[in-house]
């Protein structure tokens, strides 16, 4: 029986990074299985799908690519799972962003293959965990499925993130910058991390590295991406955004930045923001409902301008909210499965738009104040 005080930490079994890995995916992928399907986009499929099957051929891994039609539908799972099973594959290799990967680990479930999660931008911190966000056919959000399997390896080439366009990148260092508020929230609260159990401590330092690692190397790593280059900051903001972030969130905990997330995502205004965008509108609405100090929010206020991340509700989409969308906004974060109840304090809506107004006042005050 799982009690609140049982603690956990899960991660995939290997996560391999650097520059020209696309190259090693068989060597690494080679004890996994005899035949692999490599299931990305067109787009992805035309940067990485021949160096994916010829290193894969090069270490006797019979590999096909299928084309990922666009979205992590049931649908789209069912047509991958039929194919894998026509091509009798025994890996899939899920290659590109959040949707290609989450329809990958969801084909993984349905067949018991091994799975590979290969990332080609460094968006999120979806590559490394054990679930994936579900989308109806139209595009919007249905429902997360969790499974007890991780990626059996994540493979992260640093020159191929690097060639991604600079806005994906700014976005997961959002998705990363919340992790660490986020999982302290959960770990002073008593919360419940992604298993429903509660964190360990080496989450929480995970956590804070993903942060300390950000603040010291995401200024100048975005700068370099902007100039499609890979240096050690590049290498050390991409493992923040995808194995830092992704086992901080995981087994660290979620808190209010990505509640606010979802509950921002009900306005179709958003729909033009990236994930990591909208996150940030989340974290820094967090930070005011926390009651940080001044000089606290408005040092990470400064941080994201500095990155070219989002700081108000225009920023996102939103350029004139009515009460009726910041209501909305703030009921459906507090929805009781929500993970902003992980924040050490009771949350109630009016105090979540609240945090979100006085955020957006902080964030418009800042550009105001640089003319930006
Ligand atoms: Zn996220």
């Amino acid at each position: 029986m799982i009690t609140v005080t049982t603690r956990t930490f899960k991660s995939p079994a290997s996560y391999v990074q650097g520059r020209g890995v696309l190259d090693d995916l068989g060597a690494h992928a080679a004890a996994l299985g005899e035949t692999a399907l490599v299931v990305g986009d067109d787009v992805v499929l035309d940067i990485v799908g021949d160096r994916a099957t010829e290193s894969l051929g090069a270490n006797d891994v019979e590999a096909t690519t299928e084309t990922f039609r666009g979205e992590a539908s049931t649908a789209e799972i069912d047509r991958l799972v039929e194919v894998l099973r026509e091509r009798d594959a025994d890996v899939v290799v899920g290659a590109g962003g959040g949707k290609a990967l989450d329809a990958a680990k969801a084909v993984r479930e349905a067949t018991g293959t091994a799975m590979v999660s290969m990332p080609t931008v460094a968006s999120t911190d979806a590559p490394t965990s054990s679930l994936s966000v579900i989308y109806t056919e139209a595009g919007e959000f249905e429902e997360y499925w969790f499974y007890e399997e991780h990626p059996d390896l994540v493979l992260v080439d640093t020159e191929v993130v690097a060639g991604a366009p600079t806005r994906l990148f700014r976005s997961g260092v959002a998705d990363a910058l919340a992790t660490w508020f986020e999982a302290d929230a959960t770990y002073r609260s008593g919360g419940r991390n992604v298993f429903g159990d509660r964190p360990t401590r080496a989450a929480r330092s995970i956590a804070k590295l993903a942060y300390t690692t950000l603040r010291e190397h995401a200024v100048s790593a975005v700068r370099a991406v902007e100039a499609n280059a890979v240096t050690e900051s590049v290498e050390a903001v991409t493992e923040a955004n995808t194995l830092l972030s992704g086992l901080g969130f995981e087994s660290g905990g979620l808190a209010a930045a990505h509640s606010v997330h979802n509950g921002l995502t009900q306005l179709e205004e958003t729909h033009g923001a990236t994930h990591g965008e909208k996150v940030n509108v989340g974290t820094l609405s967090q930070l005011v409902l926390e009651g940080r100090d001044d000089a606290f929010v408005s040092e990470i206020v400064e941080f994201s301008l500095a990155v070219g991340l989002p700081v108000t509700l225009a920023d996102i989409g939103l350029e004139d909210p009515t009460d009726e969308q910041l209501d909305a906004v703030a009921e459906a974060a507090c929805d009781p499965d929500e993970t902003i109840h992980n924040e050490p304090f009771e949350v109630t809506p009016a105090a979540v738009r609240d945090a979100i107004c006085a955020a957006d006042e902080l964030g418009r005050a800042a550009k105001a104040r640089d003319g930006r």
